[in-house]
């Protein structure tokens, strides 16, 4: 379906971003990867993707605190593979601690890479998408961008001012071709929220398996955890033709939290 697209994501070197990768390659769509990592393992992520779909993979670990940076990985993208058609905006860090304790320098760094970052990117591809005539954004906001938790000040304000682009995008870009959405995930088993599963563990003196289902018996209906399969294959439904008018929305994909 997306054969001679090509897409960007950022944060793809782990958990969310990489399943979206998987599953845009796999509709044969070319990708550039970007986040941290070891350099051989993410030359094997990139290897892997590419062979095991016959599209063009590259790497650009750009810090998605850097402005300068982004600009780069957005210039090296286009001219890898003539445009930038498909951005996905997934880089993400999380930090919990009550507001009085959160380090001010940790909260920056929350705006800078799950906020700022879709900002500079958006600057960036925008001009190409809308010379090409169509393009589709998404933003890996959270249903924390559209309902709080205690004890995650940065992300929470983060998420919901993603949130808050995707729907000002949409409304400079309706009518152009371009879309712009947010996907808005409950828990997903990925690096970023083991630590949490950790924490509640061992405030419970049980298991990590255990632990996990203690977090998701507290706000995800279905107790069952999100894939990241489910997120690709929603990010390739956005690319699609049936969602032409779908813009400007954040789409909860949740098990029911934010129904609740
Ligand atoms: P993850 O830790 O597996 O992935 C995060 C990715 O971002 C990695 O590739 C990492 O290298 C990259 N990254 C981190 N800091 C970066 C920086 N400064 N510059 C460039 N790349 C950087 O976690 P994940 O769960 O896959 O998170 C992906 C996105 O999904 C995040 O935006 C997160 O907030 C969001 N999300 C996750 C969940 C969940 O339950 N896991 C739920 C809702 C939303």
């Amino acid at each position: 379906m997306l054969n001679g697209k090509s897409a960007l994501i950022t944060g793809s070197t782990s958990g969310i971003g990489l399943g979206i990768a998987r599953t845009l390659a796999a509709q044969g769509c070319n990708v550039m990867l970007n986040g941290f990592g070891a350099e051989s393992e993410i030359e094997k992520i990139r290897s892997d993707l590419s062979e095991a779909h016959g599209v063009a993979v590259s790497y650009h670990g750009a810090d998605m605190r850097s402005p300068t940076e982004i600009a780069d990985l957005v210039r090296s993208a286009e001219s890898r593979f003539g445009g930038v058609d498909i951005l996905v905006n997934n880089a993400g860090i999380q930090h919990t601690a009550p507001i009085e304790e959160f380090p001010p320098e940790t909260w920056d760094a929350i705006i800078a890479i799950n906020l700022s970052s879709a900002f500079h990117t958006i600057h960036h591809a925008l001009p190409g998408m809308r010379r090409r005539g169509w393009g589709r954004i998404v933003n890996t906001a959270s249903v924390h961008g559209l309902v709080a938790s205690a004890n995650k000040a940065g992300y929470i304000a983060a998420k919901h001012g993603l949130v808050g682009l995707t729907k000002e995008v949409a409304l400079e870009t309706a009518g152009s071709g371009v879309t712009c959405n947010a996907i808005c995930p409950g828990w997903t088993r990925t690096e970023l929220i083991e630590p949490q599963i950790a924490a509640r563990a061992r405030a419970m003196g049980v298991d990590l398996e255990e632990g996990g289902r203690h977090l998701l018996a507290e706000k995800q209906p279905s107790r069952q955890f999100v894939t990241v399969e489910q997120l690709g294959q929603l990010v390739v439904f956005l690319c699609s033709e049936a969602a032409d008018q779908i813009t400007g929305t954040a789409i909860p994909v949740d098990g029911g939290w934010t129904a609740q």
